[in-house]
């Protein structure tokens, strides 16, 4: 498939990342107990977004799989790894961490067939901060008692982990490693567009000769992990998804002494005032709601534009967006990858059609999108006002909502108008702003001069109906402890 935005101003010829290096097969079965096994349930198709090819048939883990899942990870919590002194721990980290650096291009290409992703960003942020984060947990697992949670802090027991499409091998990475570093074992359950780095994943497991039972990865759709929270075996669920399963899930636990950690939906603000670098900013805006096709929990989906620089901004953002290229996941070149699924790609379109219905001024710049699988064209919204379902809905796609503000306070007004509060971003010169608005924007993370930057030692959750709980950093150890 070639670069397929014809009036590129910069042509490139393809350059696609070869696909042998991966060995997809057929059909995969649970990986549960340190061995992949049949499954009771049926089995589903899972298929590359950008082609519509079917990858692979995978197992849909029924009642009786869960069940078989959470006895493993019980048996292995009470025999091994909650004994296992937390420098032994810490081995087996740091040596799927290693194996995890030495098949990253397998791991990479493997996770931009699945879920339509580029190649440059699966290669370049979602693998390598997948290592970091088993490295990171690997060095806390042996020096949990300076972790601020008492002389000698216990882990929980059996974690049940439910993870999304939009980055399925850096969730699965925040959920398991901190688990296993403190001592805990996990059932984690993948997202049923996106199962095969899980699978693949657990191979790496076989090949550190992690001990049976420790990580279990389950197959399977909505059921499965309904299945999984309700299971009495668990101690502890942390969920990343949309906020209306996150609900779900907090009134299936409620009652129950299970531990929860919620990871949920944004709308964050990114926000820039006149006195700016106006074409940093533009980067920073265009990483903000661009990356990952904009399936990106903490996206900057609205811009906050302050009003003298408006037309300045959106001039230079619309010239920047004429250079995106949208195409095929496996080219180097690619910015934009397809949308994960066809379900995905109907909601985009109903929001943005909703978004043009309500009277904002929908502009894409002109690019030629592929004939099969799913795309959807990066999209920008102005005269967007905040009553508007596009400044208040999340889309999670490549869709940027523009209002406009005078004054600091408005601007604050405005960012936190949202039931959410995952992330926010500032734009400015002057130190003190940057400081006055963090501390203003109700948000988990706020980025000053940069966005959507991630790393393994800083936490990250969110406010309101962004769900509960941190992930990352020394907080993130507090939802696997006692
Ligand atoms: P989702 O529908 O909530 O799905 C998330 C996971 O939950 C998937 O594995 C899903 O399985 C499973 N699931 C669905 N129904 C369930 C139920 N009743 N009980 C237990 N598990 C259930 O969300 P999504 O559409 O996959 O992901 C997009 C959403 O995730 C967005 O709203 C985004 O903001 C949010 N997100 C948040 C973060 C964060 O860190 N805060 C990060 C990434 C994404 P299936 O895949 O089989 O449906
Ligand atoms: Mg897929």
């Amino acid at each position: 498939m070639a670069p397929q935005n014809t009036k590129n101003p910069f042509e490139y010829a393809p350059a696609p990342e070869s696909r042998s290096i991966v060995d997809i097969k057929p059909s995969y079965g649970l990986f549960i107990n340190g061995e992949f096994v049949d499954g009771h349930g049926k089995s589903f198709k899972t298929i590359s977004p950008s082609t519509e090819e079917v990858l692979a048939e995978v197992a849909e883990a029924d009642e009786a799989d869960v069940d078989a899942a959470v006895k493993a990870a019980r048996k292995a919590y009470d025999k091994v790894w909650s004994k296992m002194p937390g420098r032994e721990r810490a081995k087996y980290l740091y040596r799927i961490a290693r194996i995890i650096q030495e098949r990253s291009r397998e791991l990479a290409v493997l996770e931009s067939i699945d879920n339509g992703k580029p190649i440059k960003e699966s290669r370049d942020v979602d693998v390598p901060i997948v290592a970091a984060h088993f490295f990171y947990y690997a060095g806390w697992a042996d020096k949990l008692e300076y972790a601020g949670r008492g002389n000698d802090p216990q882990p929980l027991g059996v974690a049940g982990q439910i993870i999304p499409w939009n980055f399925p091998l850096l969730m699965l990475a925040w959920k398991i490693a901190p688990a296993l570093a403190c001592g805990n074992t996990v059932v984690l359950k993948p997202a049923e567009t996106t199962p095969l780095t899980a699978l693949l994943f657990a191979e790496i497991c076989q090949q550190a000769e992690l001990p049976p039972g420790v990580v279990n990865i389950i197959t399977g759709a909505g059921g499965t992990g309904q299945a999984l929270v309700g299971h009495p075996g668990i101690d502890k669920v942390a969920f990343t998804g949309s906020t209306d399963v996150g609900k779900a899930i907090a009134r299936t636990v409620a009652g129950t002494d299970k531990k929860v950690t919620l990871e949920l939906g944004g709308k964050a603000a990114n926000i820039v005032f006149d006195d700016a670098p106006l074409d940093q900013a533009v980067e920073g805006i265009v990483t903000g709601i661009f990356f990952n096709q904009g399936h990106v929990c903490c996206a900057g989906s609205r811009l906050l534009v302050q009003e003298s620089i408006a037309d300045e901004l959106l001039a230079k953002l619309k010239r920047r967006m004429s250079t995106l290229r949208i195409g095929d996941p496996l080219d180097k070149n690619t910015d934009i990858g397809a949308i994960n699924s066809a379900e995905q790609l109907a909601r985009i379109r109903e929001l943005s059609d909703i978004g043009e219905a309500e009277g904002a001024g929908r502009w894409s710049p002109p690019c030629d999108l592929p004939a099969h699988g799913f795309w959807f064209p990066p999209t920008l919204f102005t005269d967007v006002t905040q009553a508007h379902r596009i400044a208040r809905e999340e889309i999670f796609g490549p869709v940027l909502s523009v209002l406009t503000f005078r004054t600091p306070s408005e601007a604050v007004e405005k960012a936190n108008n949202t039931p959410y509060g995952l992330s926010a971003g500032v734009w400015t010169e002057k130190g003190s702003l940057i400081l006055h608005m963090a501390n203003q924007l109700r948000a988990g993370v706020v980025w000053a001069n940069t966005f959507n930057k991630f790393d393994p030692t800083s936490p990250f959750g969110g406010f309101k109906e962004s769900g509960y709980g941190r992930e990352g950093g020394r907080h993130g150890l507090e939802a696997y402890l006692k």
